[in-house]
């Protein structure tokens, strides 16, 4: 089937010819109908499937639609999501697939100033993407209003749903009309959380797509033992090899993604940062040095990188293992997106073990495993530029490494 045989406005089939799509994913394939029917949503599929498309495509066919029924004006479709950075992309596919149709789709986050928001706001809009905190300051200034939302969207709603956010989206609801489609989008989600988003609708919920393998196939990803005071070196020497490749590097606090950055300038790699302690204007540029590929190296904490669509990501490097299992998958799947293909390594140190069985619980399965070969992994050790870095330094790093090789020999 493709988009041409679906009774959607023909602007709608228009835009996503300009935008490449021809044919609906799988997701988009199971959704759409279900939701042009009026029914609520909860879909579940893999990352990097084109689940945004799957729930713009309908509400905005809908919206243009019963626009020219001539309704009331106010915000008739709110979709929520964690960060402001979700909040711009997931706007920016709102409106290629809405051109044309005089829709207008705005988005509102923290971080920036509310004046240019408020503006935005007053001279009226169809459809809202915000993050909460942002959003609340400004409903209980007055400035949003939803009497008319018809559409409630929640993206990653494991994560919406989840302890830090619940009470925000319970609060939302209480504003919005009772009668209205509520839709849940997200690659993972547990037994917990889904019940949870059965008590926030009124309707029967179908479940689309519950993958039995929650990473997608073109994703090819695996897991290295290396010691936590070595993955420095390895990381040096994975982009060392691959110097024309893009890599996402995920770390466990906002902390060490600097301390990661330290150490690859000492061997002349160039890096960027991105964590909730950056400025906005800081982390939509590093972001967009990321995508067009000036930058070649990202280091990123969890909740940056949830949802975020970033083409040709080569490698995702967990040099710090995920401490909810869940978002191992949110983290491989930054990687082969769409129809490309990806490849995800994971460095696990000795400590580290315990997480690497519960994720592997939480996918069901065992991660493949690259084994080492012990004169490869002194060599990466030995041969890093670190250690060309000033006699003294050099002295304490061959003091370690020797205590580190002694310990390991042990074993
Ligand atoms: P998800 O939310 O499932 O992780 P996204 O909505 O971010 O995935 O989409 C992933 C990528 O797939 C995007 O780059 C998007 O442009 C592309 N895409 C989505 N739908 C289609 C389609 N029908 N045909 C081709 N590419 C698509
Ligand atoms: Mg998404």
């Amino acid at each position: 089937m493709k988009f041409d045989d679906y009774s959607i406005p023909a602007e709608i089939k228009r835009n996503l010819a300009d935008l490449g799509f021809r044919k609906p994913t799988d997701i988009q394939f199971k959704s759409i109908p279900p939701i042009l029917k009026g029914e609520d949503v909860l879909a579940i599929a893999q990352t990097g499937t084109g689940k945004t498309a799957a729930f713009a495509i309908p509400v905005v066919s809908m919206l243009y639609e019963r626009r020219n029924a001539r309704r009331a004006d106010g915000i008739k479709c709110l979709v929520m999501v964690p960060t402001r950075e979700l909040a711009l992309q997931i706007a920016g596919v709102f409106e290629q697939i809405a051109r044309h149709t005089g829709l207008k789709v705005f988005c509102v986050f923290g971080g920036v100033e509310q004046g240019p928001q408020i503006a935005q706001l007053e001279a009226g809009l169809d459809i809202l993407i915000a993050t909460p905190g942002r959003m609340f300051d400004l409903v209980s200034q007055g400035y949003i209003r939803f009497q008319r939302v018809e559409f409630l969207i929640l993206d990653e709603a494991d994560h919406m749903l989840d302890l830090g956010f619940i009470k925000d989206i319970q609060d939302v609801i209480r504003f919005l009309p009772r009668k209205r489609q509520t839709l849940f989008f997200s690659a993972t989600i547990n037994e917990k959380i889904k019940k949870l988003a059965y008590s926030l609708v009124h309707n029967a919920i179908r479940i689309q797509i519950s993958p039995k393998d929650p990473v997608a196939k073109n994703i090819d990803h695996s897991v290295v033992f290396v010691g936590m005071d070595d993955k420095r070196f390895f990381l040096e020497r994975m982009i060392k090899e691959h110097p024309d490749s893009k890599i996402l590097v995920f770390v466990r606090t906002k902390v060490r993604a600097e301390r990661v950055l330290k150490a690859l300038e000492r061997v002349s790699i160039v890096s960027q940062t991105i964590h909730g302690d950056k400025e906005q204007r800081d982390r939509l540029q590093v972001l967009n040095q990321f995508r067009t590929g000036v930058v070649k190296v990202l280091i990123a904490t969890d909740v940056s990188a949830r949802g975020i669509d970033i083409p040709n990501v080569d490698y995702v490097i967990n040099y710090d293992l995920p401490e909810q299992p869940e978002n191992y998958v949110h983290r491989v799947g930054r990687t082969g997106r769409g129809t490309q293909k990806g490849q995800a390594f994971s460095f696990c140190s000795p400590e580290e073990k315990p997480m690497l069985d519960e994720i592997e619980q939480f996918l069901t399965k065992p991660i493949k495993v690259v084994s080492i070969d012990p004169e490869v992994y002194e060599e990466t050790v030995d041969t890093s530029d670190d250690a060309k870095f000033d006699l003294k330094a050099l002295m304490q790093e061959a003091e370690e490494l020797e205590k580190g090789r002694k310990k390991r020999k042990k074993k």
